[in-house]
């Protein structure tokens, strides 16, 4: 493949017509391939089904002998679940709680409940502070802006360096301004660029001065366990390194098993210090008696402790290595050497991050689009949905069957071929 920077425009016409054949070719296939957004397939959900079963008529009461069919009363949900998700957020059980269906509902809530009442260390509810500002690393997930964008949070973009944010950003955008009370963090296998921060950036997070004494960490762990080699990132302890820099009440850790059982059907895990966890109990108490406690005792009987979560995941594994190679190997078949696009290889997580040229990403992914790729919004991965260079592409190889997952990436391979090829003329032509 020529780089298609140095090509003659004569030959990159011609080069532009091909990419064009082509692509007219795969469209007039007419798939119906979908890279939208991160689900599991439905041969990983199959992996979770004996949860279907479970707890079975005879098995509905918890350890303490607790009908689970009843009201119980703790919002914390059931000591046996916490004591089996403590470890995969790296919190003592005593200072966790497990929650209902989805993670992104204990974020928003909690972020209601510190705009209303105010957070722990806080000297008032953060909407009497207003403007309250989050920052965002991006290319992030879109649904974490969009719950700060719902209640007129200001969202500030943020780069990542590819082992977490850039920390001389972080650092004096919080020591500067008081109406800084958040940041988003997908500490590990990151959504989208699957990168795990690195022990400096969770030290300095920890450590650094932050202007707004009510500021909160939003670690959205939510891939904690989700390798895709036999070489398991490792991620440090923000709780303990939060605590030890005297800023204990700093991380709000969130877990969930939505791509480990059940997407949307499993548990939400939230960890924090003691003075948080009081705090989340008191107004999570006013909204519901309790979450789902059979739901809990289904997942405390099918993952049983952290070796049964890590058996499943690697069934996990095993299902989603090939899809992600796949789209390696199109890619490099359709890409390698035209200097147009760079991709990560993820380690784990659930998304490739596709950098195309500056000012293509749109154009990308309406041409694949039309050659029947579903594909996520352009800007998606950005805060207001609006990427500035216009370059990131979230690839989710995780849904479709292999054959569809190698299809659907070739047909983003051959948008971006005919976006850029497209694009470098124009610009020849803007200049001449
Ligand atoms: N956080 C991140 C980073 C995600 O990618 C997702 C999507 N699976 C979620 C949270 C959603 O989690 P839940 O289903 O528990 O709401």
């Amino acid at each position: 493949m020529p780089r298609l920077e140095t090509l003659m425009t004569d030959d990159l016409r011609a080069f532009r017509r091909q990419a064009g054949d082509r692509h007219t070719a795969f469209k007039a296939r007419g798939l119906k391939l979908d890279s939208t957004r991160g689900k599991p397939s439905a041969e990983q959900l199959d992996l979770s089904n004996a949860l279907l079963d479970l707890p079975g008529t005879d098995g509905f009461k918890a350890q303490d002998g607790g009908d689970c069919r009843n009201y119980l009363g703790d919002v914390r949900g059931l000591p046996e679940a916490r004591a089996l998700f403590a470890p995969m957020l790296g919190a003592p059980a005593d200072q966790m709680l497990v929650g209902g269906n989805s993670s992104l509902t204990l974020m928003h809530d909690l972020i209601v409940f510190a705009l209303l009442h105010g957070v722990p260390d806080g000297t008032a509810s953060w909407s009497a502070q207003a403007p309250v500002s989050f920052l965002c690393p991006v290319p992030g997930y879109d649904r974490h802006f969009s719950i700060c964008e719902g209640f007129g949070i200001r969202l500030v973009p943020v780069p990542l360096t590819g082992h977490g944010p850039d920390m001389d950003v972080v650092e004096r955008l919080v020591a500067g301004d008081p109406g800084i009370k958040g940041m988003w963090c997908v500490p590990k296998y990151s959504n989208p660029t699957a990168e795990t921060y690195s022990d400096e950036t969770v030290e300095r997070l920890a450590a650094m001065r932050t202007a707004a004494p009510d500021f909160r960490l939003f670690w959205d762990n939510a891939y904690a366990v989700h390798h895709l080699t036999d070489r398991p990132h490792q991620l440090a302890d923000i709780l303990a390194a939060c605590a030890r820099h005297g800023h204990a009440n700093r991380p709000f850790v969130f877990g969930s098993t939505s791509k480990v059982t059940f997407a949307g059907a499993g548990l939400s895990l939230f960890a924090s210090s003691t003075a948080n966890l009081d705090w989340a109990r008191k107004h999570l108490s006013r909204q519901s008696i309790g979450p789902d406690k059979l739901n809990q005792l289904r997942h405390v009987r099918l993952l049983r402790d952290m070796a049964g979560i890590a058996a499943l995941m690697e069934r996990h594994r095993q299902i989603l290595v090939p899809k992600f190679q796949r789209v390696q190997a199109v890619f490099a078949e359709h890409l390698d050497g035209a200097g147009v696009a760079r991709w990560t290889e993820p380690e784990g997580g659930y998304f490739i991050s596709l950098d195309v040229r500056p000012g293509s990403a749109r154009r990308v992914v309406t041409l694949a689009q039309e050659a029947g790729v579903a594909m996520v919004a352009p800007g998606a991965t950005f805060p207001y949905g609006k990427d500035p260079q216009d370059q990131n592409i979230r690839i989710a190889p995780t849904f479709p069957a292999l054959p569809e997952v190698g299809l659907a990436a070739e047909g983003v391979a051959l948008s971006v071929l005919v976006a850029t090829s497209e694009a470098i003329l124009a610009e020849r032509e803007s200049h001449s």
